[in-house]
């Protein structure tokens, strides 16, 4: 049992790395990090101004990379932390192969007619929706 998570965190661990990379700077601006559920949360101060100056990561208020969430602010990731722990399933199941197909899913939804966020599988699945009401 104890094999089968550290291969989950190894699998997924290229991700986690890309969620540092991108934590450590916003946290050097404030902020706090908490760990929850074996994923580290990392919520304010830079982050904040992340979330508000991009123009995708406005319609979202926290987001996975690995074991790594990023959040506006803890509020926000509470909220949406069973959201997120979806997405940190999905990348120990994909792996180094998450984001590309993560991306893949939204240009395929984008091909349809459709809003890439909304339609992408990986989310469709986060919201607990079936494919079919999207
Ligand atoms: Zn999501």
């Amino acid at each position: 049992m104890k094999l089968f998570a550290i291969i989950r965190y190894v699998w997924a661990l290229p991700n986690t790395l890309l969620g540092l990379l991108l934590a450590f700077p916003m946290f050097a601006f404030g902020g706090s990090v908490s760990l929850n559920n074996g994923v580290l949360e990392f919520s304010g101060g830079g982050a904040s101004w992340f979330f508000s100056h991009f123009p995708f990561f406005r319609r979202v208020s926290a987001m996975t990379l690995g074991h790594v969430v990023i959040g506006v602010n803890e509020e926000k990731l509470a909220r949406w932390r069973e959201h997120e722990l979806v997405h940190v399933r999905q990348y120990e199941r994909w792996g180094p192969f998450m984001i590309p197909a993560y991306l893949l899913s939204s240009l395929c939804a984008w091909a349809r007619g459709k809003d890439g966020y909304e339609a992408n599988r990986f989310e469709v699945e986060a919201y607990g929706r079936t494919s079919s009401k999207t």
